[in-house]
C-alpha cells in the first residue's frame, strides 16, 4: 500500500511529522506539502507561476505552492505511481463546519478525492500541538483499519473523503470515533484595521465565528464531548432540492426555455 501525505501548515509543521512517524510503518508513504502556512488555501491551485520541489533533509519534499498544488503535481507526474491513499493533515486547529470550505487541509485530501483516491484530512480540535501523539495514534487506528478496504477495483470508481477531527486531550480521554455531520460557524469577526509604519491602513481577516448549529450529531458537539469525529464529506455544491424553484426565474428571462 502506498499512502501521500501532505498538509497546509507546512512541511515543517509537527502535524505532519506526527502523521508520517505514525503512518510510516503501514504502508509506503511519501510526503509532498508546502514550503510555507498555507492554512484557508482551500483547493487553490498555482496557475500564474512556476511552481518547484525541493527534498528536505528528512526526505519530505515542499513546494512553493498550495496543500492541492502539491498533492496534483504528486498525482500527475511527480510520484510516477497512484497512491491507495492520501491523507492531509495533521492540522493545528479545528476543521469543523463550514471550515471545510476554506480548509487547506481538507483541500490536498479533496484534491486527492477528484482524482478517484481515498482521501482523509485530519486535524486536531485545538491551535498549539498539545497533545499531537494521541492524535496521530488516532489517526494511525482509522488508517490502519481502512487500509485492507483499499484494494480492488471497486474503491477506484467509488472512492470517498472523511473529515477527520481530533479532540486535543491525552489519549486515555479520548472517547473513540464518532460519526457526525458538519456544524456551522457563526459569521467570522469582524476584519482587524492597522496602521503600517508608511501610514497606510493594513487588514487582517478576523478569527472564524463561534459555533452556531452544535446540536447533538454534530462534529462541533461530539468532539466537545471528547469523540473523534468522522465526518464523510461530498463535491456536489448543488441545492438539489432548490433546482425547482429557480427553473421559474430561467423560464422567465429571455431564451428561457419555456
Ligand atoms: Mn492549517
Amino acid at each position: 500500500m502506498k499512502i501521500l501525505i501532505s498538509n497546509d501548515d507546512g512541511y515543517q509543521a509537527p502535524g505532519i511529522t506526527a502523521l508520517y512517524e505514525a503512518l510510516k510503518d503501514l504502508a509506503d508513504v511519501e510526503v509532498v506539502a508546502p514550503e510555507h502556512n498555507n492554512s484557508a488555501k482551500s483547493n487553490a491551485l498555482t496557475l500564474h507561476s512556476p511552481l518547484y520541489v525541493q527534498r528536505a533533509p528528512n526526505g519530505f519534499r515542499y513546494v512553493n505552492g498550495t496543500p492541492a498544488d502539491c498533492v496534483h503535481i504528486a498525482l500527475t507526474g511527480l510520484l510516477g505511481y497512484r497512491p491507495d491513499l492520501v491523507v492531509s493533515g495533521i492540522n493545528n486547529g479545528a476543521n469543523m463546519g463550514d471550515d471545510t470550505i476554506y480548509s487547506g487541509t481538507v483541500g490536498a485530501a479533496m484534491e486527492g478525492y477528484l482524482f478517484g483516491i481515498p482521501a482523509i484530512a485530519f486535524s486536531q480540535t485545538e491551535k498549539g500541538w498539545a497533545h499531537l501523539d494521541a492524535a496521530a495514534d488516532k489517526a494511525a487506528e482509522l488508517v490502519r483499519r481502512l487500509l485492507p478496504s483499499l484494494e480492488g477495483a471497486q474503491i477506484r470508481q467509488d472512492p470517498w473523503l472523511l473529515n477527520v477531527n481530533i479532540p486535543c486531550r491525552p489519549a486515555s480521554e479520548i472517547r473513540g470515533f464518532k460519526v457526525a455531520r458538519l456544524g456551522r460557524r457563526h459569521a467570522a469577526e469582524a476584519v482587524i484595521t492597522q496602521v503600517n509604519p508608511r501610514g497606510d491602513t493594513m487588514y487582517w481577516i478576523g478569527s472564524a465565528g463561534p459555533a452556531k448549529d452544535d446540536v447533538d450529531g454534530t462534529d462541533f458537539h461530539a468532539t466537545q464531548q471528547g469523540y473523534a469525529t468522522i465526518t464523510p464529506l461530498q463535491v456536489d455544491l448543488t441545492d438539489h432540492d432548490r433546482l425547482a424553484y429557480w427553473a421559474p426565474t430561467a423560464a422567465a428571462l429571455s431564451g428561457g426555455e419555456r
